[in-house]
């Protein structure tokens, strides 16, 4: 039956995409289920500088387009499509999608994480008129403009220093003093000119009329409000696993990542999960690859016994 395959892996991200070459690779009957665009949240880093084999570095979407194509030269098949549910029965794995339902012995989850709002009043309302999750994507909109960019982890750091490519100013707003970001970062972004850290401070509310104009700022120490007038604010605080259609299904962390061992196994025979949205993991490229290829290597020896 067309519908029917020995795996299915859902997500194509470093994780799935190397999986998917793996498992394609010993001839598994593997079907690759995405539902926007293969990379996942590599494609973005404008240039991913700590993947092996690449010394000058490399863009995420053009890795994750390599990936697939390295994928389909051995047989990889892939669905753009959503997927709403995942049901046992048996041994069999359903995955019901809006394109269908398809099913599999052994499923390799690999559906990363997403991120999260600040939820803040104008956030919503200002998305695409100055409000963006990508710096990657919308930098050269706010050429000669100033910005802010929200968080003080590994991806705001490196997203304010893309942007200084095009904005004229970029305020990095963090809520402690303390960054997340590794050190070799943040000296990179203290000193470029164009960056200017407001610490200890979190963003209330983004007005404007038809674009953003003004960040209504909160010192979380003092308590004092402050005006930040910005073209655009960039928000990059974090994500979260894109677990809801595993909940009940496999264990999960408190986080709502899935646990699963060395050997990517779930709590459910043939359910394997690998990179981003497994629990403890450090969300990194290379190790989500990494995870993808162990997962496929145990779904292989799972389907053969
Ligand atoms: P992250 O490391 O979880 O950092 C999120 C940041 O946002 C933290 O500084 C956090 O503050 C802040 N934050 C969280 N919720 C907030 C809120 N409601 N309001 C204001 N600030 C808030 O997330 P990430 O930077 O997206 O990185 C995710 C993973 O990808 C990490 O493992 C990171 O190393 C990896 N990554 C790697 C690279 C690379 O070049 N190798 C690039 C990008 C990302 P607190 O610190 O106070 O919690």
């Amino acid at each position: 039956m067309a519908n029917e395959y020995q795996l299915i892996i859902l997500g194509g991200g470093p994780a799935g995409l190397s999986a998917g070459i793996y498992a394609a690779r010993n001839k598994l009957n593997t079907l690759l289920i995405e539902k926007a665009m293969m990379g996942g949240l590599a494609v973005y880093a404008e240039l991913i500088e700590n993947y092996p084999g690449f010394p000058e570095g490399i863009g995420g979407m053009e890795l994750g387009e390599m990936m697939l194509k390295q994928g389909e030269k051995f047989g990889l098949k892939t669905l753009v499509a959503e997927v709403q549910a995942l049901e046992i029965n048996n041994n069999q794995k359903i995955v019901k999608t809006d394109k269908g339902d398809l099913t599999a012995k052994a499923i390799i989850v690999a559906l990363g994480s997403e991120r999260i709002n600040m939820d803040v009043p104008g956030e919503k309302e200002f998305v695409g008129r100055g409000v963006s999750y990508c710096a990657t994507c919308d930098a050269a909109f706010f050429k000669d403009k100033e910005v802010a960019m929200v968080g003080g982890g590994n991806s705001a750091v490196s997203e304010a220093i893309e942007l200084t490519k095009f904005a004229s100013k970029v305020y990095i707003i963090h809520r402690r003093e303390q960054f997340r970001a590794t050190p070799i970062l943040v000296e990179k972004a203290k000193s470029e000119p164009k960056i200017s850290f407001i610490l200890n401070s979190t963003v209330d509310s983004i007005e404007g009329k038809d674009n953003v104009e003004n960040l209504l700022l909160n010192n979380v120490l003092t308590k004092e409000k402050s005006t930040l007038p910005v073209s655009g604010v960039f928000v990059a605080i974090g994500q979260r696993p894109n677990t809801d259609l595993l909940k009940g299904i496999v264990s999960l962390d408190p986080g709502g990542y899935i646990i699963a061992n060395e050997k990517m196994e779930t709590s459910v025979p043939g359910i394997f999960a690998a990179g981003d949205i497994r629990s403890n993991s450090i969300r990194q490229t290379i190790t989500a690859a990494g995870d993808g290829a162990v997962a496929a290597v145990y779904a292989d020896r799972y389907l053969g016994a």
